[in-house]
């Protein structure tokens, strides 16, 4: 920067200069303009000296001085009579020697006699047949001043500007600095935010995946799906096996407000086979699943799994023009693969185990289900002090059953007082087949007598079947049922079904379609005959 100062420093003397030297140059041509004029008047007798200190041009700021051809200065308007007598001869000057030689002289440069730096200017002329070299000059400390008032002003505002720009850059800078700050810590927050998202997607994915039923299910994605989605009322609806309907299995947030069960057709999601937003700025065409609520915003999202569609995922955010977060958007796609796919399991891992514990043929409980439940009853009745009862049934003659009307017909009147096992039972209450016509029904916190009544109340119902096969009538059907009950004769698991399958056999002999339990039974035979009795006939339920 300094070097540019006195790089223009440089230049602006020299325009100051030159702008001087035009100004000498015009002042030297007036000077000679009036010597030419004032000829006629000049002699040899006219003192030089004189004459040009009454010049209109002669002033302080500005020297004429006239010199013989020899260096002898004869005229000076600076000087003195005395002192012109005794200066220097001038015949070494460069602005002299120029105006010698060529006619015309310059120079800038420090004068010994007035102490100034000055500028000079020259010029031969023919003053009374002499000739003479007349110079002007000037002093350069009025515009060396200039000079360094504009090289003061030049630096001035080369501060300014440099504090300006320094102080803008450096505001700017800051600025700069403070909204790159704010940006860092808007884009922290959204790591933080994505990374607390994906662990959430995480233990989502991973609590599913170790769910047993929907009830578990349920539990999970109302503690979670908030987490991620926010405020954001949802729900997933299932396809039924038959494919003709949905139904609603999971919530989150507030009551549903949409259709508990619906069909197929009624979203547009699933017509469309992709992802349907009720409102957005194209159109406003609400599934029918959500009719009751008019001008909603809903983002329906088909669930897939293996390439099946198993249902839908609803985001419900209220009526009117809800914009979409885009953010939420990308969640709920994120959140409906992997319900998908986590229901998906759960229902085959449902099937499964229903099909491991259900018997195919009648979708009664089967003999294992029946073991293991009746262990746990039993357990339960302990700790809780409540009589549980067991019926094993045994429909009567159907092996004559199966060869009069054949085995299809004998199958179905197996599935049919399946059903009515089925339908006569309560909640807590299992229903089984243990093979072939060989049934039980649990009945936990049931007396011997409720468990008789009971009993009694299927044997009729079974005697007052009117089944027809294929046109052609059935007959009339029986069962016979025994009945024990724990802790109270049975005093354990073993005992229970060993005593209701003795209270059968006592039903069978005493006469089929009927109901006999074991305090009946004990009182019919005695401990030996008892013991006798339960040898030959070999129970096939006691192992
Ligand atoms: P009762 O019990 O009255 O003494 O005579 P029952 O003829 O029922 O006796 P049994 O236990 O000897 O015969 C059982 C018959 O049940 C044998 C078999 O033909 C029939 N059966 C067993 N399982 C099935 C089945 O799944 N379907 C059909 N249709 N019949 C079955
Ligand atoms: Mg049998
Ligand atoms: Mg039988």
């Amino acid at each position: 920067m300094l070097l540019g100062l006195y790089g223009f420093y440089v230049t602006l003397e020299r325009l100051v200069v030159a702008h001087e030297s035009d100004r000498l140059t015009s002042l030297m041509s007036d000077v000679i303009h009036e010597i030419r004029e004032d000829s006629s008047q000049i002699t040899s007798e006219t003192d030089m000296d004189d004459y040009i200190g009454d010049l209109t041009q002669a002033s302080t700021n500005l020297r004429i001085q006239v010199i013989s051809s020899d260096g002898a200065v004869i005229g000076d308007t600076d000087l003195s009579d005395h002192a012109l007598a005794n200066i220097e001869n001038h015949s070494n000057r460069p602005e002299f020697i120029q105006a010698i030689e060529s006619g015309v002289g310059n120079d800038v440069r420090f004068s010994t006699i007035t102490s100034t730096d000055r500028i000079y200017h020259s010029v031969v002329e023919q003053i009374n047949g002499q000739e003479l070299v007349v110079v002007i000059s000037s002093p350069m400390y009025q515009l060396k001043q200039m000079n360094f008032q504009l090289m003061g002003i030049l630096i001035g505002m080369a501060f300014l500007s440099l504090s300006f720009l320094i102080g803008t850059s450096y505001f700017s800078n800051r600025q700069i600095n403070l909204k790159v700050e704010e940006e860092q810590k808007k884009q922290d927050e959204r790591i933080r935010q994505r990374t607390h998202e994906i662990e959430l997607m995480h233990r989502l994915a991973n609590m599913l995946a170790a769910c047993n039923n929907m009830v578990e299910a349920q539990k999970i994605v109302s503690d979670i799906l908030p987490r991620i989605l926010g405020n954001v009322n949802g729900s997933v609806s299932l396809m039924r096996s038959s494919r003709n309907q949905l139904v609603t299995q999971l919530d989150w947030g507030d009551t549903w407000p949409g259709s508990a069960s619906f069909a197929p057709d009624e979203c547009w999601s699933l017509r469309k086979g992709r992802v349907h937003q009720s409102n957005d700025d194209f159109h406003t065409l609400s599934c029918a699943h959500m009719n009751e609520i008019e001008h909603n915003q809903t983002l329906c999202i088909p669930l897939t799994a293996h390439g099946n569609t198993i249902g839908i995922m609803h985001l419900y955010f209220g009526q009117g023009e809800v914009r979409i977060d885009p953010i939420i958007e990308q969640l709920a796609f994120s959140v409906s693969e992997h319900l998908g796919l986590a229901l998906a399991n759960l229902s085959l891992q449902e099937k499964l185990r229903s099909q491991a514990l259900s018997d195919p043929l009648t979708g009664l409980f089967n003999r294992r289900f029946f073991e293991q439940k009746l262990e746990e009853h039993t357990m339960n009745s302990a700790t809780t002090e409540q009589p549980i009862s067991l019926l094993m049934l045994d429909l009567d003659h159907f092996k004559r059953f199966n060869d009069n009307f054949g085995h299809d017909a004998g199958d179905f009147v197996l599935k049919e007082i399946s059903a009515l096992l089925k339908r006569s039972v309560g909640d807590d209450e299992i229903a089984c087949r243990l093979g072939g016509e060989e049934l039980a029904v649990i009945l936990p916190q049931s007396t011997m007598e409720q468990a008789t009544e009971f009993a009694e109340t299927i044997c009729e119902s079974v005697r007052s079947m009117h089944l027809e096969h294929k046109g052609l009538s059935l007959g009339q059907l029986g069962v016979s049922i025994g009945v024990a009950t724990y802790p109270q004769p049975a005093s354990d698991v073993e005992a229970l079904v060993k005593m209701a399958d003795q209270a059968l056999y006592m039903a069978k002999d005493t006469g089929r379609s009927r109901v006999v339990n074991y305090s009946q039974y004990s009182q019919f035979k005695t401990p030996h005959a008892d013991v006798i009795e339960l040898e030959d006939k070999k129970p096939s339920f006691v192992s």
